[in-house]
């Protein structure tokens, strides 16, 4: 059996608008599938900070200058990013499989997340998305239902919560395409959040954090490994101080003994030792690594790269 991985794009693996994406995706695709041509089994998973913005931005302008055209709600918003980041992230693996000779196929899976309706994270909205409004154009918006906050003095902007993932609905048919031989695109920008009630699931306004969507994904399809490629090759303590100190190897004693100390980052590097903590510690055996895209070999070989072990 070839070794499983579940991959975690960060952001700077994508780039910010339709034509860098492009020209971004193509680099992507070319370190994936020297993945592939090493033998791995490979689930992508991918961030979607500045698409989904870009896209309710888009939504929010057209919906505020045109009273016909209705809001966009942000779930189906972030449905339109697993699209369109699917798209460009199949289109550059197919071309780079063929030029190499290779006729494996991939597929995107839309792919919605559950999360829990009590999640204390509903009461708490944290992350900013969409337009800039003025304080009465944001009185107007918490009339419909809206959390607004001030953002930096530029502005109010709607902020959305960002709950746990729960559940990945659509895990069968990702563990079937897996089993088939296909690379899996799926859980992009950490699913589509989506909350049961009465029997019945519906999209949610709220963003989930894509590390620790790919953690749980990475358990449920028995990954043997999770990466999260992002924009550093190592992760470090005392981060940008004169002490700073990349690290080569982190025990799960030691990863929550340094979020205790506060060494990490919230909202980015965080997220993803939280993540390799929840994977590496749900069973033994399992391991985490987190370095950036053109290092996920050598890191795999062990030169390079944060491994977080039991
Ligand atoms: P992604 O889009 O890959 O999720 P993020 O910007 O969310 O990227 O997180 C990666 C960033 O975390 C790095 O580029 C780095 O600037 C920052 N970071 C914060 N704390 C640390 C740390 N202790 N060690 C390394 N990088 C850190
Ligand atoms: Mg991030």
């Amino acid at each position: 059996m070839k070794e499983k991985i579940v991959i975690a794009l960060g952001g700077n693996a994508l780039g910010n608008d339709p034509e860098s994406q492009k020209e971004a995706v193509r680099n992507t695709a070319q370190n994936i599938v020297d993945l592939i041509a090493e033998g791995y089994q490979l689930v992508i998973t991918h961030g979607n900070g500045p698409q989904v913005g870009m896209i309710n931005l888009a939504m929010d302008i057209a919906s505020k200058n045109n009273t016909d055209i209705p809001e966009m709600p942000f779930a189906e918003c972030g449905a339109m990013s697993q699209g369109y980041i699917g798209f460009h992230l199949q289109n550059a693996l197919q071309n780079e499989l063929r030029a190499r000779g290779f006729s494996i196929p991939v597929v995107t899976l839309v792919t919605q997340v559950l999360v829990d309706q009590n999640d204390p994270a509903f009461q708490n909205p944290t992350k900013p998305v969409g337009a800039f409004y003025s304080s009465e154009e944001a009185e107007r918006m918490r009339t419909k239902g809206f959390v607004m906050k001030e953002d930096a003095g530029r502005g109010y902007r709607r902020v959305v919560p960002s709950p746990e993932p729960r559940e990945i609905l659509e895990l069968e048919s990702i563990k079937l395409l897996l089993a088939a031989g296909h690379v899996v695109i799926a859980i992009g920008g950490g699913g589509i959040p989506v909350v049961e009630e009465d029997r019945e699931i519906s999209g949610i306004s709220a963003v989930i954090d894509k590390d620790l969507s790919s953690a749980k994904l990475a358990e449920q399809v028995d990954a043997d490994t999770l990466i999260i490629l992002t924009a550093v090759e190592k992760v470090a303590i005392n981060y940008g101080k004169p002490e700073e100190k990349w690290l080569d190897q982190l025990s799960i004693e030691e990863a929550e003994k340094y979020i205790e100390a506060g060494e990490f980052a919230e909202g980015s590097m965080l997220p993803k030792i939280k993540a390799g903590l929840a994977f590496t510690s749900s069973r033994p055996g399992r391991k985490t690594l987190i370095t950036s895209l053109d290092k996920a070999i050598d890191g795999l070989k062990g030169k390079t790269g944060t491994w977080i072990l039991s």
